[in-house]
């Protein structure tokens, strides 16, 4: 049937012809101005091997950034016409993915790398870390610590960590000067602390700090009560309700020790650490829940029925013989887990992402005694998506997806290291390492171009690190 305004039951409002002329002059122009001028964008990867962690990799594949986002992701061929970018980065042989997410560590310890090592967790906790922590820590202390971490977060390809210390507030103004993202978790513990004496005080903190930082594009401000043996059930449930009011994330650490075990079993009745949380109510979707290191299989359940997120740290329980986290059991009940190094003092001492989805991956074929328990694509989907989901933000991080803020990592596998490629995952994760990444994107800015730190002072910052040194063995004579 032949459509026209009559038979439509439409009156034309003018003469027809002329709209007619118009509406035709109007698709022209819009073909020709896809065709002809493409869009500016800020910048232009392209050439690289994609792996956008939400589906399969894309050979030659680009990603478009505006305006901090990524606007489009897929093979070079289709998307380059499109757009002439400010910057365009050539990733011929290199791999393109998510910035890493850290989902555990505590950054200004970067300033006590080493200082103890191959020592009892509560060895090294009440002789080294908490005595070098009362003499040291300051806000200056945390602001040249959080730029010496930021710098290798940077260098190794993190565009997103979680962090539990003191003066918060510091470290998140360093976090977005070095244009990282940031869910920075104030710390409450039951002794007096480096930046607040009493309990009142650090809720007075907490407060001021999610007052000062709401709606931070980056800084995502958090509570971080220490763990369930160090902070009483009436402080659990405190921090509890002020994270509900303020309508910040928990980060806490959970079942890291036998020892921490035993001590709330004690104290309980019987009840593990995941058990005695739930008592009390606790646990919620807003909670990350560091190591995990020995849930059982009720905890793995009411870690799955509440949505807490888990924050694995192979190399931490490595280190301190802390033992294996149930990985497999976890992601096999649809536990969000993420990747975590923990401190860079006693406990790893690196922030180095790529190590870390080494050993996650060897850890666990050690514990099921089979090399398929964690594949290399399981532990690179725990350092991206895995950590975004876990620290609830993978509606906005965590893939290369049309929509998402542009957090992108170049790797460079062009290194005799990593070559020759069957497998991009396999030569990420276990032939590449954390300094194989040459650019680290956060946000859409350029923090890191062929191996440049952009945003840090890298050599004034190790200057400081040095003198940092010096002053904390003094401080333990
Ligand atoms: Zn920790």
């Amino acid at each position: 049937m032949r459509l026209s305004p009559s038979n439509a039951g439409l009156r034309p409002a003018g003469p027809p012809v002329s709209r007619l002329h118009f509406i035709a002059a109007a698709l022209l122009f819009t073909a020709l101005s896809a065709n002809a001028t493409p869009k500016k964008i800020d910048v232009l990867i392209t050439g690289g091997t994609v792996l956008t962690m939400a589906g399969p990799n894309i050979e030659r594949g680009s990603v478009a950034i505006d305006n901090g986002r990524i606007i489009a992701v897929g093979p070079s061929a289709d998307i380059d016409r499109s757009y002439t970018a400010m910057t365009t980065i050539r990733a011929g042989g290199m791999a393109v993915l998510p910035g890493f997410v850290n989902a555990h560590t505590h950054i200004p310890m970067t300033l006590f790398r080493g200082i103890a090592d191959d020592r009892d967790l509560m060895d090294w906790l009440t002789h080294y870390i908490f005595p070098a922590e009362a003499k040291n820590v300051s806000p200056d202390f945390v602001k040249w610590g959080t730029r010496l971490g930021a710098a290798e977060m940077i260098m190794s390809g993190t565009t997103t960590f979680a962090d539990m210390y003191y003066f918060e507030s510091d470290i998140a103004r360093e976090t977005k000067a070095a244009g990282l993202r940031g869910v920075l978790g104030q710390t409450f513990i039951d002794f007096p602390a480096p930046d607040n004496k009493t309990w009142d005080a650090a809720v007075d903190y907490m407060r001021k700090y999610a007052r000062e930082w709401k709606n931070d594009p980056l800084i995502t401000p958090a509570l971080a009560p220490h763990a369930p043996f160090t902070v009483s059930k009436e402080h659990l449930q405190q921090v509890r309700a002020l994270a509900t009011e303020l309508g910040a994330p928990i980060l806490i650490h959970v079942s890291e020790t036998k020892d921490e075990q035993r001590q709330v079993a004690e104290r309980t009745g019987g009840l593990t650490p995941t058990a005695y949380l739930e008592s009390i109510g606790f646990l919620a979707d807003d909670v990350v829940a560091a190591h995990g290191v020995w849930l059982n299989a009720d905890d793995i359940r009411t870690m799955a029925q509440r949505k807490v997120g888990v924050a694995h740290c192979p190399e931490s329980n490595s280190m301190l013989a802390s033992g294996i986290a149930p990985v497999v059991d976890m992601r096999a009940a649809g536990v969000d887990v993420g990747l975590g190094t923990d401190g860079p003092a006693g406990s790893n001492n690196n922030l180095d992402m790529v190590a870390e989805a080494a050993s996650a991956a060897g850890l666990q074929k050690i514990a099921k005694m089979d090399p398929k328990a964690l594949s290399a694509r399981n532990v690179l989907e725990m350092a991206t998506v895995g950590g975004a989901r876990a620290l609830n933000m993978s509606d906005r991080i965590g893939t290369l997806e049309t929509g998402k803020r542009a957090d992108v990592i170049i790797v460079d596998l062009q290194q005799p290291k990593s070559q020759p490629v069957y497998s991009v995952e396999s030569a990420i994760v276990y032939a590449a390492s954390g300094s194989s990444v040459v650019t680290t994107i956060c946000d859409g800015r350029i923090l890191m171009r062929n191996r440049n730190v952009l945003t840090v002072n890298v050599p004034e910052t190790l200057r400081k690190a040095k003198e940092y040194r010096d002053k904390v063995l003094a401080s333990l004579k």
